[in-house]
Protein backbone atom coordinates (compact mmCIF):
# COMPACT_ATOMS: atom_id res chain seq x y z
CA UNK A 1 0.00 0.00 0.00
CA UNK A 2 1.12 3.44 -0.49
CA UNK A 3 2.55 5.26 2.18
CA UNK A 4 0.44 8.08 1.64
CA UNK A 5 -2.83 6.05 2.01
CA UNK A 6 -1.05 4.71 5.42
CA UNK A 7 -0.21 8.25 6.51
CA UNK A 8 -3.71 9.76 5.88
CA UNK A 9 -5.23 6.66 7.59
CA UNK A 10 -2.66 6.95 10.68
CA UNK A 11 -3.32 10.45 11.28
CA UNK A 12 -6.95 10.57 11.06
CA UNK A 13 -7.31 7.14 13.41
CA UNK A 14 -5.38 9.60 15.93
CA UNK A 15 -7.74 12.59 15.55
CA UNK A 16 -10.54 10.60 16.30
CA UNK A 17 -9.05 8.95 18.97
CA UNK A 18 -7.81 12.33 20.31
CA UNK A 19 -11.49 13.50 19.87
CA UNK A 20 -13.10 10.94 21.14
CA UNK A 21 -11.87 11.80 24.68
CA UNK A 22 -12.86 15.30 24.76
CA UNK A 23 -16.42 14.85 23.47
CA UNK A 24 -19.33 15.82 25.28
CA UNK A 25 -22.08 17.84 23.33
CA UNK A 26 -24.04 14.83 21.43
CA UNK A 27 -25.95 11.44 23.03
CA UNK A 28 -23.24 8.81 21.82
CA UNK A 29 -21.65 6.34 24.14
CA UNK A 30 -18.13 6.01 22.92
CA UNK A 31 -17.14 3.40 25.59
CA UNK A 32 -17.42 0.18 24.19
CA UNK A 33 -15.53 -2.61 22.42
CA UNK A 34 -16.20 -4.38 19.80
CA UNK A 35 -12.93 -5.76 18.90
CA UNK A 36 -14.17 -9.51 19.13
CA UNK A 37 -16.40 -8.68 16.35
CA UNK A 38 -13.81 -7.45 13.98
CA UNK A 39 -13.43 -10.50 11.81
CA UNK A 40 -17.04 -9.61 10.39
CA UNK A 41 -15.70 -6.50 8.75
CA UNK A 42 -14.09 -9.02 6.30
CA UNK A 43 -17.55 -10.30 5.12
CA UNK A 44 -21.09 -8.57 3.60
CA UNK A 45 -23.04 -8.96 5.84
CA UNK A 46 -26.41 -7.61 4.74
CA UNK A 47 -29.90 -8.17 5.67
CA UNK A 48 -32.20 -8.12 2.93
CA UNK A 49 -35.76 -6.82 3.43
CA UNK A 50 -37.61 -8.13 6.15
CA UNK A 51 -35.84 -9.70 9.27
CA UNK A 52 -38.24 -12.15 10.13
CA UNK A 53 -38.06 -14.02 5.87
CA UNK A 54 -35.87 -15.89 5.16
CA UNK A 55 -33.82 -13.74 1.47
CA UNK A 56 -32.02 -16.05 -0.97
CA UNK A 57 -29.28 -13.89 -0.05
CA UNK A 58 -27.64 -16.20 3.14
CA UNK A 59 -24.57 -14.18 4.16
CA UNK A 60 -26.87 -12.37 6.39
CA UNK A 61 -27.33 -11.71 10.54
CA UNK A 62 -31.53 -12.09 10.67
CA UNK A 63 -30.98 -14.72 13.20
CA UNK A 64 -29.43 -12.04 15.74
CA UNK A 65 -31.12 -9.12 14.36
CA UNK A 66 -34.81 -11.29 15.70
CA UNK A 67 -33.00 -11.65 19.01
CA UNK A 68 -32.76 -7.90 19.36
CA UNK A 69 -35.59 -7.21 18.45
CA UNK A 70 -37.53 -9.96 20.85
CA UNK A 71 -35.03 -8.26 23.46
CA UNK A 72 -36.67 -4.60 22.53
CA UNK A 73 -40.38 -6.43 22.10
CA UNK A 74 -40.00 -7.34 26.03
CA UNK A 75 -38.56 -4.01 27.22
CA UNK A 76 -41.74 -2.55 25.26
CA UNK A 77 -44.23 -4.93 26.74
CA UNK A 78 -45.74 -6.33 23.64
CA UNK A 79 -45.78 -10.01 22.86
CA UNK A 80 -44.05 -11.81 19.74
CA UNK A 81 -46.68 -12.85 17.68
CA UNK A 82 -48.54 -9.15 17.72
CA UNK A 83 -45.18 -7.94 17.29
CA UNK A 84 -42.88 -6.52 14.49
CA UNK A 85 -39.90 -4.67 14.04
CA UNK A 86 -36.21 -3.98 12.63
CA UNK A 87 -32.60 -2.78 12.84
CA UNK A 88 -32.94 0.79 10.92
CA UNK A 89 -29.87 2.79 10.09
CA UNK A 90 -30.64 4.89 13.28
CA UNK A 91 -33.04 7.70 15.04
CA UNK A 92 -34.38 8.69 11.41
CA UNK A 93 -35.25 5.83 9.54
CA UNK A 94 -37.34 5.10 12.75
CA UNK A 95 -39.12 8.29 12.51
CA UNK A 96 -39.42 8.43 9.03
CA UNK A 97 -40.98 4.42 9.62
CA UNK A 98 -43.46 5.63 12.36
CA UNK A 99 -44.89 8.50 10.52
CA UNK A 100 -45.22 6.26 7.01
CA UNK A 101 -47.13 3.66 8.94
CA UNK A 102 -49.61 6.52 10.27
CA UNK A 103 -49.90 7.93 6.72
CA UNK A 104 -50.64 4.51 5.76
CA UNK A 105 -53.25 3.80 8.29
CA UNK A 106 -54.98 7.84 8.10
CA UNK A 107 -54.15 8.83 4.91
CA UNK A 108 -55.58 11.76 5.64
CA UNK A 109 -54.10 12.40 8.52
CA UNK A 110 -52.82 15.83 10.21
CA UNK A 111 -49.24 15.48 11.83
CA UNK A 112 -49.47 16.74 14.90
CA UNK A 113 -45.69 17.69 16.93
CA UNK A 114 -43.92 19.91 19.02
CA UNK A 115 -41.79 22.59 17.93
CA UNK A 116 -38.35 20.50 20.38
CA UNK A 117 -39.34 18.02 18.00
CA UNK A 118 -36.22 16.51 16.02
CA UNK A 119 -35.59 18.12 12.64
CA UNK A 120 -36.15 14.02 10.81
CA UNK A 121 -39.96 14.56 12.11
CA UNK A 122 -40.24 17.83 9.84
CA UNK A 123 -38.28 15.62 7.22
CA UNK A 124 -40.61 12.91 6.92
CA UNK A 125 -43.87 15.24 6.76
CA UNK A 126 -42.04 16.71 3.80
CA UNK A 127 -41.19 13.44 2.05
CA UNK A 128 -44.61 12.22 2.60
CA UNK A 129 -46.10 15.24 1.98
CA UNK A 130 -48.46 15.20 5.45
CA UNK A 131 -49.70 18.47 6.24
CA UNK A 132 -48.45 19.04 9.98
CA UNK A 133 -48.90 21.48 12.89
CA UNK A 134 -46.50 22.45 14.97
CA UNK A 135 -47.57 22.81 18.74
CA UNK A 136 -45.90 25.18 20.80
CA UNK A 137 -43.42 23.87 23.58
CA UNK A 138 -43.41 24.77 27.58
CA UNK A 139 -40.21 26.21 28.64
CA UNK A 140 -38.32 22.55 29.59
CA UNK A 141 -38.68 21.92 25.76
CA UNK A 142 -42.47 19.70 26.87
CA UNK A 143 -45.56 19.59 24.49
CA UNK A 144 -47.68 22.78 25.54
CA UNK A 145 -50.41 20.56 26.45
CA UNK A 146 -53.28 23.54 25.94
CA UNK A 147 -51.70 24.37 22.63
CA UNK A 148 -52.28 20.72 21.46
CA UNK A 149 -56.17 20.43 22.77
CA UNK A 150 -56.70 23.48 20.78
CA UNK A 151 -55.01 22.76 17.69
CA UNK A 152 -56.97 18.98 17.87
CA UNK A 153 -60.31 20.49 19.03
CA UNK A 154 -59.88 22.90 15.63
CA UNK A 155 -58.83 20.31 13.08
CA UNK A 156 -60.89 17.79 14.92
CA UNK A 157 -62.55 16.48 11.73
CA UNK A 158 -59.64 15.06 10.43
CA UNK A 159 -57.51 11.51 11.72
CA UNK A 160 -54.35 12.83 14.27
CA UNK A 161 -50.75 10.95 13.47
CA UNK A 162 -49.04 12.23 16.50
CA UNK A 163 -45.12 12.59 17.36
CA UNK A 164 -44.39 12.17 21.03
CA UNK A 165 -40.72 13.54 21.79
CA UNK A 166 -39.74 10.66 24.35
CA UNK A 167 -36.58 12.92 25.17
CA UNK A 168 -36.63 15.87 23.03
CA UNK A 169 -32.73 16.17 21.29
CA UNK A 170 -32.15 19.78 23.22
CA UNK A 171 -33.58 19.64 26.20
CA UNK A 172 -33.96 16.10 27.36
CA UNK A 173 -37.99 17.02 27.86
CA UNK A 174 -40.14 14.18 27.74
CA UNK A 175 -44.02 14.57 26.29
CA UNK A 176 -46.58 12.99 28.57
CA UNK A 177 -48.55 10.18 26.99
CA UNK A 178 -50.94 9.88 29.59
CA UNK A 179 -52.02 13.52 29.13
CA UNK A 180 -51.57 13.34 25.15
CA UNK A 181 -54.10 10.20 25.32
CA UNK A 182 -56.55 12.15 27.56
CA UNK A 183 -56.45 15.14 25.39
CA UNK A 184 -57.67 13.05 22.19
CA UNK A 185 -59.96 10.93 24.23
CA UNK A 186 -61.55 14.45 25.49
CA UNK A 187 -61.41 15.95 21.65
CA UNK A 188 -63.56 12.50 20.91
CA UNK A 189 -60.67 11.64 18.60
CA UNK A 190 -60.62 8.24 17.75
CA UNK A 191 -58.84 7.75 14.55
CA UNK A 192 -55.27 8.68 15.53
CA UNK A 193 -52.12 7.31 15.84
CA UNK A 194 -48.99 7.51 17.93
CA UNK A 195 -45.36 7.83 17.25
CA UNK A 196 -43.22 7.71 20.14
CA UNK A 197 -39.58 9.35 19.32
CA UNK A 198 -37.25 7.75 21.66
CA UNK A 199 -33.91 8.07 20.18
CA UNK A 200 -31.67 8.37 23.50
CA UNK A 201 -34.38 7.99 26.47
CA UNK A 202 -35.66 4.88 24.97
CA UNK A 203 -33.17 3.06 25.86
CA UNK A 204 -33.02 4.55 29.01
CA UNK A 205 -36.44 5.10 30.41
CA UNK A 206 -37.24 1.30 30.85
CA UNK A 207 -34.59 1.19 33.49
CA UNK A 208 -35.24 3.50 35.39
CA UNK A 209 -37.79 2.95 38.23
CA UNK A 210 -40.89 5.41 38.44
CA UNK A 211 -39.78 6.78 35.38
CA UNK A 212 -43.08 7.81 32.85
CA UNK A 213 -44.24 4.37 30.98
CA UNK A 214 -44.10 4.24 27.64
CA UNK A 215 -44.66 0.95 25.71
CA UNK A 216 -47.63 -0.98 24.10
CA UNK A 217 -49.85 -1.66 26.74
CA UNK A 218 -50.94 1.97 25.63
CA UNK A 219 -52.20 2.24 22.16
CA UNK A 220 -49.31 3.91 20.62
CA UNK A 221 -48.40 2.50 16.96
CA UNK A 222 -44.76 2.89 16.86
CA UNK A 223 -41.47 3.42 19.49
CA UNK A 224 -38.30 4.34 17.12
CA UNK A 225 -34.93 4.27 19.20
CA UNK A 226 -31.14 5.05 18.05
CA UNK A 227 -28.49 2.08 18.55
CA UNK A 228 -25.42 4.36 18.32
CA UNK A 229 -26.76 6.57 21.19
CA UNK A 230 -27.14 4.56 24.44
CA UNK A 231 -26.10 1.53 23.40
CA UNK A 232 -23.39 3.28 21.30
CA UNK A 233 -22.23 1.30 18.21
CA UNK A 234 -19.43 2.35 15.51
CA UNK A 235 -21.89 2.51 12.77
CA UNK A 236 -25.29 4.48 13.11
CA UNK A 237 -28.48 2.48 13.79
CA UNK A 238 -31.95 2.16 15.68
CA UNK A 239 -34.54 -0.28 16.01
CA UNK A 240 -37.77 0.68 15.17
CA UNK A 241 -40.98 -1.33 17.21
CA UNK A 242 -44.32 -1.76 15.87
CA UNK A 243 -47.60 -3.62 15.87
CA UNK A 244 -47.91 -6.32 13.17
CA UNK A 245 -51.01 -5.53 12.41
CA UNK A 246 -49.90 -2.07 10.55
CA UNK A 247 -47.69 -4.24 8.15
CA UNK A 248 -50.81 -4.98 6.18
CA UNK A 249 -50.79 -1.63 5.19
CA UNK A 250 -47.54 -2.24 3.59
CA UNK A 251 -46.11 -5.04 2.80
CA UNK A 252 -45.44 -6.64 -0.33
CA UNK A 253 -43.58 -10.01 -1.85
CA UNK A 254 -40.42 -9.01 -4.01
CA UNK A 255 -39.51 -12.23 -6.34
CA UNK A 256 -36.31 -10.98 -6.46
CA UNK A 257 -34.96 -10.57 -3.19
CA UNK A 258 -37.85 -13.64 -2.64
CA UNK A 259 -38.47 -11.88 0.97
CA UNK A 260 -41.49 -9.72 1.96
CA UNK A 261 -40.55 -5.66 1.29
CA UNK A 262 -41.39 -3.83 4.69
CA UNK A 263 -38.36 -1.72 5.46
CA UNK A 264 -37.48 1.45 3.93
CA UNK A 265 -34.08 0.70 3.02
CA UNK A 266 -33.79 -2.76 1.13
CA UNK A 267 -30.33 -3.97 2.07
CA UNK A 268 -29.74 -3.05 5.49
CA UNK A 269 -26.91 -3.35 7.50
CA UNK A 270 -26.16 -6.60 9.01
CA UNK A 271 -22.74 -5.87 11.37
CA UNK A 272 -25.65 -3.30 13.09
CA UNK A 273 -27.92 -6.55 14.15
CA UNK A 274 -24.39 -7.96 14.97
CA UNK A 275 -22.88 -5.42 17.00
CA UNK A 276 -26.64 -4.67 19.08
CA UNK A 277 -26.95 -8.57 19.68
CA UNK A 278 -23.48 -8.47 20.88
CA UNK A 279 -24.06 -5.34 23.32
CA UNK A 280 -27.28 -6.81 24.58
CA UNK A 281 -25.55 -10.30 25.19
CA UNK A 282 -22.60 -8.82 27.02
CA UNK A 283 -24.10 -5.96 29.39
CA UNK A 284 -27.81 -7.70 29.49
CA UNK A 285 -30.50 -5.63 31.56
CA UNK A 286 -28.50 -5.21 34.70
CA UNK A 287 -25.71 -3.68 33.11
CA UNK A 288 -28.21 -1.24 31.25
CA UNK A 289 -30.07 -0.50 34.54
CA UNK A 290 -26.52 0.40 36.09
CA UNK A 291 -25.31 2.27 33.11
CA UNK A 292 -28.44 4.33 32.66
CA UNK A 293 -28.35 5.49 37.15
CA UNK A 294 -24.60 6.34 36.76
CA UNK A 295 -25.19 8.47 33.99
CA UNK A 296 -28.40 10.41 35.83
CA UNK A 297 -26.34 10.91 38.62
CA UNK A 298 -23.34 12.25 36.75
CA UNK A 299 -26.08 14.12 35.10
CA UNK A 300 -27.44 15.87 38.30
CA UNK A 301 -23.69 16.30 39.27
CA UNK A 302 -23.22 18.32 36.76
CA UNK A 303 -26.28 20.16 37.37
CA UNK A 304 -25.28 20.67 40.88
CA UNK A 305 -22.08 21.91 39.96
CA UNK A 306 -23.28 24.19 38.05
CA UNK A 307 -25.64 25.77 39.94
CA UNK A 308 -22.92 26.00 42.60
CA UNK A 309 -21.13 28.67 40.69
CA UNK A 310 -24.49 30.65 39.30
CA UNK A 311 -24.09 29.45 36.06
CA UNK A 312 -27.53 29.28 34.31
CA UNK A 313 -29.07 26.14 33.49
CA UNK A 314 -31.46 23.37 33.43
CA UNK A 315 -32.24 19.38 33.95
CA UNK A 316 -35.17 17.61 33.13
CA UNK A 317 -36.87 14.81 35.44
CA UNK A 318 -35.10 11.27 34.11
CA UNK A 319 -32.94 13.07 31.86
CA UNK A 320 -29.12 13.31 31.23
CA UNK A 321 -29.51 15.93 28.98
CA UNK A 322 -28.05 19.08 31.01
CA UNK A 323 -28.52 22.57 29.39
CA UNK A 324 -26.92 25.35 30.05
CA UNK A 325 -25.92 29.23 28.77
CA UNK A 326 -23.72 29.11 25.54
CA UNK A 327 -20.41 29.19 26.68
CA UNK A 328 -17.43 30.50 24.63
CA UNK A 329 -17.39 29.30 21.34
CA UNK A 330 -13.45 27.74 22.51
CA UNK A 331 -15.22 25.68 24.70
CA UNK A 332 -17.87 24.65 22.12
CA UNK A 333 -15.78 23.45 19.85
CA UNK A 334 -12.97 22.30 22.36
CA UNK A 335 -15.98 20.11 23.93
CA UNK A 336 -18.02 19.64 20.46
CA UNK A 337 -21.37 21.02 22.28
CA UNK A 338 -24.40 21.37 20.19
CA UNK A 339 -25.96 24.59 20.63
CA UNK A 340 -29.44 26.01 19.83
CA UNK A 341 -29.96 29.95 20.33
CA UNK A 342 -28.24 30.96 23.82
CA UNK A 343 -28.22 27.46 25.05
CA UNK A 344 -25.56 24.54 24.77
CA UNK A 345 -26.06 21.05 26.26
CA UNK A 346 -23.74 18.60 27.79
CA UNK A 347 -25.35 14.92 26.98
CA UNK A 348 -24.40 12.82 30.21
CA UNK A 349 -23.13 9.56 28.66
CA UNK A 350 -21.32 6.42 29.75
CA UNK A 351 -18.03 8.31 28.99
CA UNK A 352 -18.53 11.54 30.70
CA UNK A 353 -17.15 10.83 34.07
CA UNK A 354 -17.23 13.61 37.09
CA UNK A 355 -13.24 13.88 36.37
CA UNK A 356 -14.29 15.43 32.72
CA UNK A 357 -17.33 17.48 34.25
CA UNK A 358 -14.77 19.03 36.57
CA UNK A 359 -12.49 20.28 34.23
CA UNK A 360 -15.28 21.54 32.04
CA UNK A 361 -16.84 23.20 35.05
CA UNK A 362 -13.76 24.51 35.26
CA UNK A 363 -12.74 25.95 32.14
CA UNK A 364 -16.31 27.47 32.12
CA UNK A 365 -15.67 29.65 35.77
CA UNK A 366 -12.65 30.51 34.41
CA UNK A 367 -13.64 31.73 31.12
C1 LIG B 1 -30.71 11.81 17.60
C2 LIG B 1 -32.17 11.93 17.52
C3 LIG B 1 -32.85 11.55 16.36
C4 LIG B 1 -32.18 11.15 15.06
O1 LIG B 1 -31.33 10.13 15.14
P1 LIG B 1 -30.25 9.83 14.00
O2 LIG B 1 -29.74 8.54 14.43
O3 LIG B 1 -29.27 10.95 14.04
O4 LIG B 1 -30.96 9.76 12.70
C5 LIG B 1 -34.23 11.61 16.38
N1 LIG B 1 -34.89 12.04 17.46
C6 LIG B 1 -34.27 12.44 18.57
C7 LIG B 1 -35.08 12.89 19.75
C8 LIG B 1 -32.89 12.40 18.64
O5 LIG B 1 -32.28 12.82 19.76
Amino acid sequence: MAATVLEEISALLNQVVRQSTLHTGYPFNLNYDYTPLCNFWQYSVINLGDPFSESNYKVDSKKLEQEVLFFFAKLYKIEASNFWGYVTSGGTEGNLYGIFLGRECYPEGLLYSSQDAHYSIAKAAKLLRIPSVVIRSQNNGELDYEHFAEMLQKNRHLPAIVNLNIGTTMKGAIDDLDRALDILEKNHITNYYIHCDAALFGMMLPFVPNAPRIDFTYPIGTVAISGHKFIGSPVPCGVVLTRKNYLKQIENNIEYIAAKDTTILGSRNGQAAILLWYALQTRGYEGFAKEVEFCLQNAQYMFEQLKSINYPCLLNPFSNTVLFQKPSQSLIQKWQLATIDNWAHTIVMQNVTQEKIDAFVDELRSW
